[in-house]
């Protein structure tokens, strides 16, 4: 069930990240180019055209992608190819040392070209052999040094970057992913596996102050006739707007969940039985007493117990789901404990 939901969350983040990736190679080509351009003394004078040409296009594209989910990786290979043709020729012209600068250059391009098609361990390889092969041009020709060092440069700095910025995003990616394993997507509550996670993390905390921890069931009352009289949509808007009443009725510390369609669960760390009746009745008053239309009330169960593990988070869930059918059976709107 958990799986097909957390394979759309993968996608996107890799999509967000490739185009970030994009955009950084944008940048930096630009901000690159643009100063080999302007500082550089570069002969003949036309390479310094089409350097400020290349810096131009970079920054379009820079802009072009800028805060935008990229389903492709087109602007990213057509920037590597022309990046991979033009830094060649650069290379030549700037060291006037040959054949393996263009080849560092060329491989330079590469890893950024494995960068973006997320073949990271693929990209340090590569690099790597570019630092070799760089690291010769300033060993063997010495007497064109400067420029050497220039290429050298170019290959850590750039490479160091991409590399380092790929894996920050590869890391907000995974946390991103995570996230949305662990969120219900309508209402932004965790949902069961989320509880599974959360709730033992709780548990830990009351037995260490030496609270109980109480889990309160709220279920929505005739919500499909909600759903049967203005819609699904309405239905929708309605189970978020009593989750933000939830999350806004409850305590910093507790956990809420969206357990079931129309279903809500309050974990929580609570002095006693006293304690846990009066928070499960603030819940309900603030439920009945939202403002927005449709209005809608909720019939709640409560039990104390342990949250330690699943086994033990399900035991505790099924007497305040016992308490929840009394409250039903009781008339809606209002709470039994368990
Ligand atoms: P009761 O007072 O006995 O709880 O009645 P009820 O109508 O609230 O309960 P029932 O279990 O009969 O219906 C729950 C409804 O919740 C049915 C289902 O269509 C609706 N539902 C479940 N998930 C969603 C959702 O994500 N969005 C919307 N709009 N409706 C949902
Ligand atoms: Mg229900
Ligand atoms: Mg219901």
């Amino acid at each position: 069930m958990t799986a097909p939901l957390a394979q759309p969350a993968a996608d996107l983040s890799q999509l967000i990240f490739r185009s970030r990736v994009v955009q950084i190679l944008a940048v930096e080509t630009a901000v690159l180019y643009a100063f080999l351009a302007l500082f550089v003394d570069l002969h003949p004078f036309w390479v310094r055209l089409v350097l400020g040409f290349l810096a131009t296009s970079a920054a379009v594209v820079a802009l072009a992608v800028r805060g935008r989910v990229i389903p492709s990786h087109l602007p990213g290979r057509i920037l590597i190819v022309s990046a991979m043709v033009c830094v060649s020729f650069v290379g030549y012209a700037i060291s006037n040392s040959g054949i393996p600068v263009i080849i560092a250059f060329s491989i330079l391009s590469l890893t950024m070209a494995a960068t973006v098609l997320d073949t990271y361990r693929v990209g340090i390889v590569i690099s790597a052999v570019g630092y070799v092969l760089a690291l010769s041009v300033i060993v063997l020709r010495s007497s064109n040094a400067l420029s050497a060092v220039l290429v050298f440069l170019g290959l850590a700095v750039t490479s160091s970057f991409l590399l380092i910025r790929q894996r920050q995003f590869l890391e907000q990616a995974r946390d991103a992913a995570l996230d949305l394993a662990v969120t219900d997507s309508l209402t932004g509550l965790l949902n069961r596996r989320g509880m599974e996670i959360q709730v033992p993390l709780l548990d830990s905390v009351s037995r260490r102050t030496g609270q109980e921890l109480a889990c309160i069931l709220l279920d929505l009352d005739h919500f499909k006739a909600i759903n049967d009289k203005f819609g699904h949509a309405v239905g929708d808007v309605v189970l978020q707007t009593t989750s933000r009443t939830i999350v806004t009725a409850m305590r910093e510390a507790d956990v809420a969940v969206r357990t079931g369609g129309e279903e809500f669960a309050v974990f929580c760390l609570v002095s006693g039985k006293a304690d846990m009746v009066m928070l499960a009745e603030r819940l309900r008053e603030c439920i009945a007493e939202q403002t927005s239309e449709p209005r809608v009330t909720a019939s709640i169960g409560a039990a104390i117990g342990s949250g330690a593990n699943e086994v033990a988070i399900s035991e505790l869930s099924a007497r305040a789901d016992k308490a929840l059918y009394a409250a039903k059976q009781g008339g809606r709107n209002t709470i039994r404990a368990a």
